[in-house]
């Protein structure tokens, strides 16, 4: 990896961050606040809440086992997205790689940055190659976009090949794991001791059932995170996101249970997929979502639309001709999004 310094835009490096009043004093024996122009009535609400958020972090280290310093918190992973994009980029300039196809927000935010996006075709059975990864770089690339388990694909992709990239490039490297939660393998984020340039995404809005409070994580070396942490809005995490997570945070078998549910449902919905004579191709997924090859996609899809069954058409993506990608449902959903299909014709 190339120094930080190198890495880092250089007004980005030298910045000096908003320094609030709750930065300055964050002590817990003072009992009067007359620092921060509050409202000192319609308590807890008049308060700004923790800017660096650090009883939830202490919470998320139990679960996910990352140390404090080592935890971003954003407004959903959307933020932990945007943001390595202002912090190492330089628009007009730098270039990012990505595997091709994934989710879109990656592109998406490289456009909205000014920043070239390279795309790299994943293989027919949705694999990635470490050494096209790194030959679509060149001095100009700031950072690498992996996602695993995929999104659309499902599948999770080849560790070694992406401990390939991680060790085989001098930037940055982002692993978005939102839907490890769902998958059997090893996540990435216990790797991160051992790679100073490996960012890992989690997220609060699939197997936590929290997309509505948008909370999002980046785990990264202390050295990244205090960058992060300098760009970021300095209240970015809401009083009532930081709440509810904690709640969550308090019952993980919660969330286990559900993993669990799904995962079963999942295998059903499936193997019946399979089944259904418009259905061509059933891939396999570590995700609470699925990819199927049908027919014809964009009817079957209009059909459901008409039943008030909605799926994600994925057609119109690279290597996704004529696919539907399914999230799995509650049973009772589930069941009416086979009976619909079944009385396709
Ligand atoms: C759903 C999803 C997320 C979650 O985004 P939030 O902004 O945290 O809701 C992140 N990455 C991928 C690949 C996803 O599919």
């Amino acid at each position: 990896m190339k120094p930080l310094e190198q890495l880092v835009r250089k007004n980005i490096w030298s910045l000096a961050p908003y320094s609030s009043a709750r930065d300055e004093y964050s002590g817990k024996e003072a009992h009067v606040f007359l620092d921060a122009n509050e409202n000192p009535y319609n308590d807890p609400y008049n308060r700004y809440p923790d800017p660096l958020q650090r009883d939830l972090k202490a919470q998320i280290t139990k679960v996910k086992g990352i140390p404090a310093e080592m935890i971003f918190l954003g407004n959903g992973s959307d933020e932990a997205i945007d943001l390595p994009y202002r912090i190492f980029c330089e628009p007009g300039r730098d270039n990012v790689v990505a595997i091709e196809p994934t989710y879109g927000m990656y592109r998406v935010c490289a456009d909205i940055n000014n920043v070239e996006y390279r795309p790299v075709l994943l293989d027919e059975r949705y694999q990635l190659y470490a050494d096209q990864l790194l030959a679509a770089t060149d001095e100009h690339t700031k950072i690498i976009w992996i996602c695993s388990p995929n999104n659309p694909t499902g599948n999770s992709l080849d560790r070694d090949e992406i401990l390939k990239v991680i060790t085989g490039f001098q930037g940055i490297v982002i692993v978005d794991e939102a839907y490890s939660d769902f998958s059997s393998q090893k996540p990435l984020r216990m790797e991160l001791a051992a790679h100073p340039n490996l960012i890992v995404l989690n997220t609060f809005s699939k197997a936590w059932g929290l997309a509505a409070i948008r909370l999002g994580m980046a785990f990264a070396s202390p050295d990244i995170i205090a960058i992060y942490n300098k760009v970021k809005y300095p209240y970015n995490v809401n009083l009532l996101t930081q709440r509810q997570a904690m709640e969550a945070l308090k019952d993980p078998f919660e969330t286990d249970k559900w993993v669990k549910l799904l995962l079963g449902e999942r295998t059903r919905l499936m193997a019946a997929f399979a089944e259904l004579p418009i259905c061509e191709k059933v891939y396999p997924t570590d995700a609470n979502f699925f990819l199927a090859k049908m027919t014809d996609a964009q009817k079957i899809y209009d059909y459901l639309v008409d039943r008030g069954v909605i799926v994600r058409n994925r057609t119109r993506v690279q290597l996704c001709q004529n696919c539907l990608r399914i999230t799995i449902g509650m049973k009772g959903e589930n069941n009416e999004l086979l009976s619909a299909l079944r009385q396709y014709n």
